[in-house]
């Protein structure tokens, strides 16, 4: 029997006392201040054990985590006709990067990099009716948590200072790419990358991708071969230019945000999230990467 409590502690013990802890994201001014030394890990099994140390129950900012969820629900509502607006190769490139998006006509190469959020986020203005409050509600459903909000203070934060999202919406809009206004869409995606959890809650958010599109609930919201799907792009897109790092490293499909969240899953087996703010160069939590690559070196639970 493995000792999921005595591995998490021991990961924790050993790398909270790291002198580098990565760098904290500071082009959105809001998110700065939060402190370096914030570390928590939350897994969550999927016959229901769930194990848990350090600042878990802490809330984050969870950012590109978001793509993830946005990208389920516009899945789950158009089937494959998402794929008509976008594609799914890794970029090799920054989560910011824009000239892949020109060379390539406005198609961007995959919906976890921002312009393919961005168009995510156009399909879902175009089909919800109310669609900040419906896809809150969406998050809130698989979580099975009414209390996870929005943070409009890091959305306007996020919006004061979005040049880069301002410009591959309008690079995205000036090829036919965007439905709606850049405005209105922005509005939408700083809002999504807002969304605050703790490591509980985005491992809880995450349960559907390893339990076949169930919620804990055990309600379904996407097909099997959907969750395929989803959880592909994620081991190939979900940490840009160190996705082949992290799937080198810990195996595992999973999505990071500049938050300095992580979460990640074995299909069939857990759910588990890091929070370190943190990042490494790539922009990826650096305590988080670590934990991840002991976690599944320790238990040798992984895809692979
Ligand atoms: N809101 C952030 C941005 O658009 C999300 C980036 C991230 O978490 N990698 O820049």
């Amino acid at each position: 029997m493995v000792n999921y409590q005595e591995i998490l502690d021991a990961i924790y013990e050993k790398l909270q006392k790291r002198v580098d802890k990565g760098t904290v994201a500071s082009y959105i001014p809001e998110l700065a201040d939060v402190p370096k030394e914030k570390f928590g890990i939350y897994l969550n099994r999927i016959n229901g054990d769930d194990y848990f140390v350090g600042d878990w129950e802490e809330p984050f900012s969870i950012q590109s985590i978001s793509k993830v969820l946005s990208f389920a629900l516009a899945f789950s509502k158009l089937k494959n006709q998402v794929f008509r607006r976008l594609d799914v190769e890794p970029s090799g490139n920054p989560f910011n990067h824009l000239s892949l998006l020109e060379m390539e006509n406005g198609i961007p190469r995959n919906p976890f990099i921002n312009s393919g959020a961005i168009v995510i986020a156009d399909m879902l203005i175009s089909l919800l009716d109310d669609p900040k409050n419906d896809f809150l509600a969406f998050v809130r459903g698989i979580t099975n948590d009414d209390t996870i909000q929005y943070n409009k203070v890091v959305a306007a934060s996020e919006a004061e200072t979005g040049y880069g999202n301002y410009a591959a919406a309008n690079l995205l809009k000036s090829f036919g790419n965007l439905e709606n206004e850049v405005e209105r869409v922005l509005d939408f995606y700083f809002h999504q990358c807002s969304i605050e959890m703790n490591c509980q809650q985005l491992s809880n958010a995450f349960y559907l991708f390893a339990n076949r599109g169930k919620c804990m609930q055990n309600t379904t919201h996407l097909t099997i071969n959907q969750v395929k799907r989803i959880n592909a792009i994620m081991l190939t897109c979900g940490f840009y230019d160190e996705a082949g790092e992290f799937a080198f490293e810990v195996g595992l499909p999973g999505k990071s945000g500049v938050g300095g969240g992580i979460v990640a899953l074995l299909p069939n087996e857990f759910t588990l999230s890091c929070w370190s703010p943190g990042l490494n160069e790539k922009g990826n939590s650096y305590l988080g990467m670590l934990a991840l690559e002991e976690f599944t070196t320790q238990t040798n639970l992984s895809i692979f």
